[in-house]
């Protein structure tokens, strides 16, 4: 079968498209025949080597939708041909938290605690014509639903699902999305709307500004012409706002910290910027706040994105295909000063 391998941790430059041999299902596998896998900024961090543990060469991509080619003799009720989306976290179904229902927060593998262990880190994942993944991770996409949809649910509808509910944002919340036309964030804006918020996004591409309140978005804060911190204020009558649903990390923080009220919760599911950032713990224990991490989310919150999704609630954002033999293009294309939404790389 074809497939992309990162070769060398030289991020796109690294990539090389190869013929390898189509894996085989253990008996509680599916085979899947991959028809979409949206390139992640996950794909790029294990292509640059932030994850050094890694065996190289290696299929990255975690973000797939396909059809069921194969399935293993315990694999359950899944058909060949059946049209399907392959939730991203593995998880190992019989530790302390999968048993409590929390897949996401599974720490069988010894890597879990720096890395999220998902389908394609570091099993082989979904740059490539066929992926094995385990049958639990393989749920149908509702009839009227298209694989475009079926694939960005996967993990950007996901984590941005899950980590709004870790929010906890309800109706009349102000909430900030930082990061706000990229794949994670143009789900952040629609999931917070579906919950009643009043939502501000920020973004550095000011031009994408009306696209964003199409969206749902009530303001755009420009953040390369505007201080946010302070334009969050002046929105919530001096207060600040409620919850922030961020994905940038460290460059983010200080200002995420300026611009929340009393009682708010910060809610950080990547490092985009950064690991390293200091809090001054004067004004966040008098006013109550927290900051909380986020990360990927469990099957059900799939089944829930899905569901929306078929129901017209939301809408997936693509903004550009690529065959997969330019998957190193479509690396490329997440920096994209132009970019609103997803990257998605179509196999076969
Ligand atoms: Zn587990």
């Amino acid at each position: 079968m074809r497939a992309v391998q990162i070769a060398t941790f030289d991020g796109p430059d690294g990539l090389r498209v190869v013929d390898v041999p189509r894996p085989t299902p253990a008996p509680d596998e599916v085979l899947v025949r991959v028809r979409r896998c949206g390139m992640n900024p996950v794909d790029r961090s294990q292509a640059t080597g932030r994850w050094n543990w890694l065996a190289l060469p290696h299929i990255a991509g975690s973000e797939i939708s396909g059809v069921v080619e194969e399935v293993g003799a315990l694999a359950g009720p899944l058909r060949r041909d059946q049209r399907v989306s392959v939730a991203f976290r593995v998880f190992c179904g019989r530790c302390h938290y999968c048993l409590r229902g929390r897949e996401e927060a599974c720490n069988a593998d010894p890597h879990s605690a720096n890395a999220p262990i998902m389908v394609g880190l570091p099993s082989e994942g979904g740059f490539a014509e066929y992926v094995v993944v385990p049958a639990k991770n393989v749920l149908p996409i509702p009839d009227g639903l298209d694989l475009d949809a079926g694939c960005v649910a996967v993990l950007d509808g996901v984590t941005a699902w899950h980590e709004t509910e870790r929010a906890g944002v309800g109706p009349g919340d102000h909430v900030l999305v930082t990061g706000a036309s990229g794949g994670l964030g143009t789900f952040f804006i629609q999931f917070a709307k579906l919950r009643g918020a009043v939502v501000h996004a920020v973004t550095g591409r000011a031009a994408l500004a009306p696209r964003l309140r199409q969206l749902g978005a009530d303001t755009v804060i420009d953040r390369q012409n505007e201080d946010v911190a302070l334009r969050a204020r002046e929105l919530t009558a001096g207060r600040g706002v409620d919850a922030i649903l961020d994905s940038i990390g460290a460059g983010m923080f200080g200002t995420n910290m300026q611009a929340l009220a009393p009682l708010g919760r910060l809610v950080i599911c990547g490092i985009l910027t950064g690991p390293d950032a200091q809090l001054n713990l004067a004004p966040f224990y008098a006013q109550q706040q927290q900051v909380i991490g986020s990360t990927g989310g469990a099957r059900r919150d799939l089944e829930a994105v899905l569901d929306a999704m078929a129901r017209g609630r939301v809408q997936p954002v693509i903004w550009r295909h690529f065959p997969l033999d330019q998957a190193a293009d479509a690396m490329r294309a997440l920096d994209d000063p132009g970019r609103f939404g997803k990257v998605v790389v179509d196999v076969a």
